[in-house]
């Protein structure tokens, strides 16, 4: 039993509600056991983030007999495109045209396709991944070009600004380039942004996906 998951889920129905739009959840639960997945699972929620590919390949051994949506966060390199391909529902962290190719390639045919989401760098930060806004339109072309992907939508983690006027404006423009963009893909239903620490101002903004691991999990132990 995870008692903060009642309550994170009661805070994102009420920001949903207020926002006229139905929001899910994905429990980001990177660097946390596979027990306290399958917690989560027995109290309903099936759809979870790793961002490392490994890591989540031995979680989804562990808990083979339980039916859950695995969405990669992680940024991603080329010698694992054959890995994700495989073995997630989502990958929400594609930032580059070049990984569009091989990741249909890998998707086995009898499979879903592979739901993807464009990673925006909406910051314009030089030291984060995520493809710049500029270059969007021309990566949601790629993604639609090949049958094995379904392009679903986009991903970003804006800067955690102190200032929540800044964040709210970082969400905005995602929200102004994904509906943008829906004109020409609309099975563009998913724009997943907002964390443990301001998923309300997301949901404000449009998110309808927030990915936490904090406030459901616990902090993570720092990075070493
Ligand atoms: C770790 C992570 C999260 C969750 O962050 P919290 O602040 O722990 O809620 C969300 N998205 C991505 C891409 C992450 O890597």
């Amino acid at each position: 039993m995870n008692p903060s998951y009642t309550q994170i889920r009661a805070r994102i129905d009420t920001a949903a509600q207020a926002a006229g739009h139905t929001v899910r959840l994905l429990a980001v639960s990177k660097t946390h056991a596979a027990a306290a997945i399958r917690d989560l699972a027995a109290q309903g929620q099936l759809a979870f983030g790793e961002n490392r590919v490994q890591e989540a390949l031995a979680k989804q051994h562990e808990l083979a007999g339980l039916a859950l949506e695995w969405h990669l966060i992680g940024p991603l390199q080329s010698n694992k495109c054959r890995e994700a391909a495989r073995h997630f529902d989502w990958l929400q962290s594609l930032d580059r045209e070049k990984l569009v190719e091989p990741l249909h390639r890998f998707r086995p045919a009898d499979a879903p396709p592979l739901n993807v989401l464009i990673q925006v760098n909406v910051d314009g930060e030089a030291s984060k991944s995520g493809c710049a806004p500029e270059a969007v339109a021309a990566l949601a072309r790629a993604v639609t070009a090949f049958p094995r992907l379904r392009l679903r939508g986009l991903m970003a983690i804006p800067e955690p600004h102190p200032d929540p006027a800044h964040r709210r404006a970082a969400f905005l423009r995602m929200r102004t380039l994904h509906d943008g963009l829906r004109a020409e893909h609309p099975g563009m239903d998913t724009l997943s942004m907002g964390m443990s620490d301001d998923f309300e101002l997301a949901i404000a903004c449009g998110a309808t996906m927030v990915r936490i691991g904090t406030a459901l999990f616990g902090a993570r132990p720092a990075p070493g």
